[in-house]
């Protein structure tokens, strides 16, 4: 069995799936989690295998989703589910019982424990934007803690469980902040040309969800088709001067103003550098969209990193500018 979306076969000291919370108290107890390193994995799909693990793979396997709490008078409901849970279940299971709020993030493949941790977002949401606190629990210690929204430290692709506390909590499970009224969240500009291609001015949340989902596997390649982890790349930020720079010499570079500067499309750069559709060993770049690397068939771990350092180097040579791997290499 392999459990990366890239495909890439790889091995482990150990694997084991974890279903109940006790079976993890006690692999803690037991040292399992001190004694050799570790890697929590869920759905594998933004991970990229290089060779064999010399560790423990502990791969959630938890279940459930529950409706905790209802506010009649502003019509919040509070949503828990368990890490283990596949993300989309969890988007279709609340859409199916009109909890309103997730229908943007619909089919992000990955599980519901991965989304704080990445902080994954699409279509002008981020799971940062629903989630209400993380429950999760020390990998040292066993002991439980829940993280309210401000405490998570939610960024860009990224949270406090990738930064300062990498490494020391497993998500155990996720509450979410939705709404028993639905209300469109249409700003992001190809999903509301798509929903008005397609005459829907006042969508329902399925309809919504449905858009959004063929949007992105036009652009996208499906992981039962084509191995993948997504965007192999962050979108790099550049200071104010260094996009001007840029502008003048590229007048059509995509970029947006963000906080601290400008976030570059780095499909753009990717694609200008000359990298789209193109292939390296059995390794190559997607051609509808420059961000994501695909798996041509039998592509090992480490020619995808030799594509991706060879894109890194041209797209430094020419723009000056350094990409980030978005995929987490193991
Ligand atoms: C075709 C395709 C399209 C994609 N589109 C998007 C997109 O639109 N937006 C987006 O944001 N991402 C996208 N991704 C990336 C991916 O879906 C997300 O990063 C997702 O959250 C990964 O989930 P996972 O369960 O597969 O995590 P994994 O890839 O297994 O792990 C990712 C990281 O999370 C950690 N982790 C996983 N579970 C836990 C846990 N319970 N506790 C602590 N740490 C944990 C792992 O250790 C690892 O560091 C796409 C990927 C693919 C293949």
């Amino acid at each position: 069995m392999i459990y990366n979306t890239f495909g890439i076969p790889a091995t482990a000291d150990h694997y084991i799936e974890v279903t109940d919370r006790q079976q993890l108290l006690d692999l803690i107890a037991q040292g399992t989690l001190s004694s050799a390193p570790f890697f929590v994995l869920g759905g594998g799909s933004n991970v990229v295998f290089t060779g064999h693990y010399h560790g423990t793979i502990l791969h959630l396997e938890n279940k459930g989703i529950h409706l905790l709490s209802t506010d009649s008078t502003s019509g919040t409901l509070l949503v828990e589910a368990a890490a283990g849970e596949q993300w989309d279940a969890f988007v279709q299971h609340s859409i199916n019982n009109s909890w309103h709020g997730a229908e943007n993030l619909a089919a992000i493949p990955g599980t519901v424990g991965a989304a704080p941790v990445q902080n994954v977002g699409a279509y002008g949401l981020e799971a940062k934007d629903i989630i209400h606190s993380v429950r999760a629990i020390h990998t040292a210690t066993g002991q439980e803690k829940v993280f309210t929204n401000a405490e998570c430290q939610f960024g860009y692709r990224s949270s406090i469980f990738k930064q300062s506390l990498q490494g020391q909590y497993i998500v155990w499970s996720v509450t979410f902040r939705l709404s028993s009224t639905f209300t469109p969240q249409v700003n992001y500009k190809a999903l509301s040309d798509a929903l008005s291609a397609a005459g829907l001015v006042h969508p329902t949340a399925r309809q919504l969800a449905d858009i959004v989902a063929s949007l992105r596997w036009s652009k996208l390649p499906r992981p039962d088709e084509t191995g993948s982890a997504g965007s192999f790349f962050k979108n790099p930020i550049v200071t104010p001067q260094h996009y001007e720079q840029l502008k003048t010499h590229h007048p059509d570079i995509v970029a947006y103003p963000v906080a601290d500067g400008y976030k570059l499309a780095a499909g753009w750069l990717i694609e200008h550098a000359g990298w789209k559709g193109r292939t390296l060993g059995r390794c190559g770049v997607y051609e509808k969209q420059a961000l994501v690397l695909v798996n041509l068939g039998g592509c090992s771990g480490s020619e995808v990193i030799a594509l991706a350092d060879a894109i890194t180097a041209d797209v430094k040579r020419l723009y000056g500018v350094t990409l980030e791997k978005e995929a987490i290499i193991i």
